[in-house]
């Protein structure tokens, strides 16, 4: 064991489930199933399974046994059972762009990816919904409702990996969650493959109405529970009509808490934005040294908001919102001509990839990435991480949904420096005791997988022995994605 492995297991992730040699004869049965074609179980194959995008898996990679590729519900259905069978976990896995490991085998066993499970079933634009398989990326969804005038809205940075099954076993959500919330809002129904191989429809199945208060909500169980509860063989979704117009306002403040005030003005002036994102000090600094063409002044903090709606609603709203932030700061600007909205957005896009830039050598590490706080305490929290990655000698750039509260916390470190990997580790372990310390959540959409299972107690109470409960009663042998979201004493 590396040094760097030794501190995540005395820092970080809670500790996986004990590793038993895989049974011959189950290989044998997915072979009969699905080979040649769709069963992988050469090593160089196995270890691109063996991490996501998360830097928990890039320290702490866990290959599986073997990978099978369904088609079809009922190919879920077979690999399920064989998994019961014998006793050995399985591991839902789609796009693999989670940040928390949730793909990632933490002791062996059958991964189940379910990307060629992709098509679009129907879409039914006078009901406002779409029926689709759990493999296809949500920005291919899209791609085929915007001509049409719809869209998904849920709108996560990573559009072009994630897939609606991942997002729902997820709950992403995304810039626009201020105005459209998360992916949880938008199920009307799921097929379900549950441990004992059975098939359920959550919602109703035979049921398009956009509303139901039948039965207990079973939907709101699955979605987020991060594949340990069944697999999502078919979703039945909202969408949404597409607004025709968009503007922008971009404004920047001397000091954090005014970014703050400002948000609070927003909500109250009656304007719901469709985006909210509050960028600091050193994000400007960063997406400056960038993109030195978008020469973004120098401030504490920098707010951007867009307003959508019908052209002359939209021009409306986001003067309304200038003149608000005019009494807060002398430097705003609000755009609705698109190509100006876009060259507008491309300062927060470029985010991710300009945190990267701030020390040579280094890389973005995605750890204590994700927390929420209540949008009152979302400048004080800024300052905090701030101090936080100064304490640790890391360097930090810090951005995020203010509108929703979620903040995202970028560290640069070199990886390969075990003091540095030491150093940031320590700091988002007190990133996420601080996001409850301000009564909010250690991940705001990123989820639990197996990087934070170890603080569900504290956040949850008594209602994580419900959890437990619920994770017994469906999957009794635990055998769906165990290590993952909550930790089990069994
Ligand atoms: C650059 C980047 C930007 C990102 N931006 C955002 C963002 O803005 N908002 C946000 O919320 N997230 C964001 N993420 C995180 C990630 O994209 C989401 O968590 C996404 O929902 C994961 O989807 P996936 O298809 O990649 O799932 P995977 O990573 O393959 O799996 C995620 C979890 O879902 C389970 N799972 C997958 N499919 C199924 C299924 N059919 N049935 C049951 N369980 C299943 C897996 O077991 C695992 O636990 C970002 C990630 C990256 C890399």
């Amino acid at each position: 064991m590396t040094q760097t492995e030794r501190r995540i297991e005395e820092t970080g992730s809670a500790p996986g489930p004990e590793r038993k040699p895989f049974p011959p004869a189950a290989l044998q049965e997915l072979q009969d199933r699905f080979g040649p074609d769709r069963i992988l179980t050469a090593e160089w194959d196995l270890i691109a399974y063996s991490y996501d995008a998360s830097f928990s898996s890039a320290l702490r990679p866990g290959m599986p046994d073997v990978v099978v590729q369904p088609d079809t519900t009922e190919d879920v259905v077979f690999a399920v059972q064989v998994a019961a069978k014998y006793r050995v976990p399985i591991i839902p896995r789609a796009g693999a762009s989670a940040m928390t490991g949730g793909s990632v085998p933490r002791a062996g066993g059958i991964t189940l990816d379910l990307r060629r499970m992709n098509k679009v079933l129907e879409v039914d634009l006078d009901n406002l919904q779409v029926l689709c398989e759990p493999g296809i990326i949500h920005d291919t969804l899209n791609a085929q409702l915007l001509p049409l005038g719809f869209s998904l809205p849920v709108d996560p940075g990573s559009t072009k990996m994630a897939t609606v099954g991942g997002m729902v076993a997820n709950n992403s959500c995304g810039m626009r969650a201020v105005r459209y919330g998360s992916t949880l809002h938008y199920i009307l129904g799921l097929e379900i493959v549950l441990a004992s191989g059975d098939i359920i429809w959550t919602g109703s199945a035979n049921s398009k109405a956009l509303q139901s208060a039948s039965g207990m909500n079973l939907t709101g169980l699955f979605c987020g529970s991060e594949g340990t509860l069944g697999v999502i063989t078919k979703l039945r979704m909202k969408i949404l009509p597409r607004s025709p117009a968009r503007g922008v306002v971009t404004t920047f403040f001397d000091r954090l808490e005014d970014a703050g005030e400002a948000t609070r003005q927003i909500f109250r002036g009656g304007i719901i934005p469709s985006a909210l994102e509050l960028m600091d000090r050193a994000a400007i600094q960063a997406v400056n040294k960038y993109r030195p063409d978008l020469a973004l002044p120098d401030a504490a903090a920098m707010l951007l908001i867009e307003i959508e709606g019908l052209p002359a609603g939209v021009a409306e709203t986001a003067q309304a919102v200038a003149k608000i932030l005019a009494t807060l700061s002398p430097r705003v600007e609000w755009s609705d001509d698109p190509q100006r909205v876009a060259t507008l957005w491309q300062a927060r896009s470029v985010m991710g990839a300009a945190a990267g830039t701030v020390k040579p050598h280094a890389t973005r590490v995605a750890t204590g990435e994700d927390i929420a706080v209540p949008i009152s305490r979302m400048p004080e929290t800024l300052g905090q991480i701030a101090l936080i990655a100064e304490k640790w000698g890391v360097g930090c750039t810090t951005y995020g949904h203010i509108g929703s509260g979620n903040v995202h916390s970028a560290f640069v470190i070199d990886p390969r420096n075990d003091d540095e990997v030491d150093r940031v580790l320590k700091a988002s372990e007190e990133i996420h005791e601080l996001a409850l310390a301000m009564g909010g959540t250690v991940t705001g959409e990123h989820g639990v997988g197996f990087v934070r299972p170890q603080y569900m107690a504290q956040e949850h109470g008594a209602a994580l022995s419900v959890m437990q409960a619920i994770k017994r009663a469906l999957d009794p042998l635990g055998i769906m994605n165990p290590g993952k979201l909550i930790p089990m004493e069994d």
